[in-house]
């Protein structure tokens, strides 16, 4: 079950956890704004509330989990996002990292393989707080090609490599951050599309993600 009211106790709870975002040298002040308005507690279950603003990833059903904090605000901070850029996100989840990018000013295009939490996401009502945010059904691996191409594109699974499918969406200058494996865990990289077709890859720190799938779950319906 998840509960919806927002105290004082858990603004001051957000506030903190900003706080110790910056000082673990997240510096984009639109991700820290963003992290310091989101009642991160609604995408999770009530049973989590007093810990929800830890800086940890949590379980979200379907054996998977909403991304840590830090996680969010570095792959936010990565995609340098302007307003108004078309975002395309590959693991919705619990759509907590969805909602970020959306507070930032971005058009988000979300696709999640898990029928369930997506199912659970139409559903969401702190959702349409985000008109910006569209949600789609189907196999991350594929992109969304009739509604791209993207300024950016964001994995929020682990990767076993990096799909030529995305990379072919992204516009030109365009920029994709993912996290690819590396032994068991994932190097976060970051791609960028030249103007003269070649591609700029740079590569951050190691992370933990759930793996990234191929296919998807029961049902095939797409929006
Ligand atoms: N961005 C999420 C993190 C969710 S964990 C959040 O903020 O909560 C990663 C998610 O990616 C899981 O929900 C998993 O089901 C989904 N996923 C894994 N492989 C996928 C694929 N090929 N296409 C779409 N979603 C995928």
């Amino acid at each position: 079950m998840r509960k919806f009211e927002d105290s004082y106790r858990h603004k001051g709870l957000r506030k903190q956890l900003r706080d110790s975002l910056s000082k673990k040298g997240i510096q984009d002040e639109r991700v820290l704004d963003a992290i310091n308005k989101i009642p991160r507690h609604f995408f999770m279950d009530s049973a989590l509330d007093k810990i929800a603003y830890e800086d940890r990833a949590f379980p979200i059903g379907e054996g998977q989990t909403i991304s840590q904090p830090f996680t969010v605000a570095y792959q936010s901070q990565l995609l340098e996002l302007k307003p108004f850029e078309k975002v395309l996100e590959i693991g919705t989840g619990s759509a907590y990292q969805a909602c970020v990018l959306a507070e930032m000013g971005a058009q988000v295009y979300t696709i999640e393989r898990q029928r369930n939490l997506f199912d659970q996401n139409k559903k969401f009502f702190y959702l349409k707080k985000y008109p910006n945010i569209k949600l789609f059904f189907g196999d991350g691996f594929e992109g969304l090609p009739t509604y791209g191409p993207f300024d950016k594109i964001i994995v929020t699974a682990a990767a076993p490599l990096i799909p030529t499918k995305l990379i072919s969406q992204l516009k030109t200058g365009g920029k994709m951050v993912i996290p690819v494996d590396e032994g068991n865990l994932q190097r976060m990289v970051r791609i960028t599309k030249n103007e003269d077709g070649t591609i700029l890859e740079e590569k951050f720190d190691l992370f933990s993600f759930v793996p990234m799938l191929g296919g998807k779950t029961n049902g095939d319906r797409s929006n």
